[in-house]
């Protein structure tokens, strides 16, 4: 009698679990628009809402990253900032308010003594024109002292309403409007915010859905959030906080 041979069993592949599953079903990308968490209008109140809630969980008490000690400190600080990290800000300001700690002491110095102090800031040549500029106004204008309104602010030479609005909210509490540097631009198109490209709209955009008195922290805590987590080239979805309600097509990584 012939002996009957059992065929081996081939053993099936374990389906992927957790994040490697997760990451692979993020390979085949699905529109925002088709993704079943899709149910709500992107800047409905509720979702605005818990985008605001798992912010402020995620950064607790976040503050400016550039170190300053007074509001014209912060204004010099953030024109240094444009195109340069806040860490290289923070490296080049010690030495520049040593020798120049007030504005009348840097409405004295020469061009080329700024520019020497800021070179590593880049664009150097017009942000020292810019700082002395400022300095040179605000001392004659407004007696040394950083005014607290828009539109005075706005007359300081390389002040443009980011700078603006980063001095009157973190320096005097005033919420003038919502700083929209090139993460805040980033991470609320990435969050179906707006669809605007400017900061001038967006802007804009921001403050119609943002209650006002959360426009101040909420630029802080994007901005954190930029430079940790969904960051320009490719966002950590993997580790993000508000993964379960982003739906951007940017995604690296999706549970949803
Ligand atoms: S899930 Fe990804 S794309 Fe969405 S906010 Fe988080 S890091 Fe950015």
């Amino acid at each position: 009698m012939a002996t009957r041979v059992t065929k081996p069993v081939r053993p099936v592949p374990k389906a992927p679990e957790g994040k490697k599953a997760r990451k692979i079903a993020a390979t085949e990308p699905v529109s925002p628009k088709k993704r079943p968490g899709r149910t709500v209008k992107p800047t409905s109140p509720e979702r605005v809402a818990a985008i605001l809630d798992a912010l402020r969980k995620t950064y607790p008490g976040v503050v400016c990253a550039l170190n300053h000690r007074n509001a014209w400190e912060l204004t010099v600080a953030t024109i240094l900032s444009a195109q340069c990290t806040d860490v290289r800000v923070n490296l080049v300001t010690p030495e520049l308010f040593r020798i120049y700690p007030t504005p009348q002491a840097m409405a004295k110095a020469s061009l080329p003594e700024l520019e020497d102090l800021i070179r590593t800031t880049g664009f150097f040549r017009n942000k020292a024109k810019s700082i002395s500029g400022a300095a040179k106004l605000v001392v004659s204008e407004y007696g040394g002292e950083i005014p607290q309104t828009m539109e005075e602010m706005l007359r300081i030479p390389g002040v443009a309403r980011k700078t603006a609005n980063v001095v009157l909210g973190s320096w005097f509490a005033i919420a003038s409007g919502v700083v929209v540097d090139t993460h805040v631009l980033r991470l609320s198109r990435r969050l179906e915010l707006t669809k605007e490209t400017t900061p001038e709209k967006v802007e804009k955009d921001l403050e119609k859905i943002i209650p006002k008195d959360r426009w101040i922290d909420f630029s802080h805590e994007l901005i954190h959030h930029g430079r940790q987590i969904c960051i320009a080239r490719k966002p950590r979805c993997a580790d993000c906080t508000l993964e379960t309600i982003c739906n951007s097509i940017e995604k690296t990584w999706s549970s949803h």
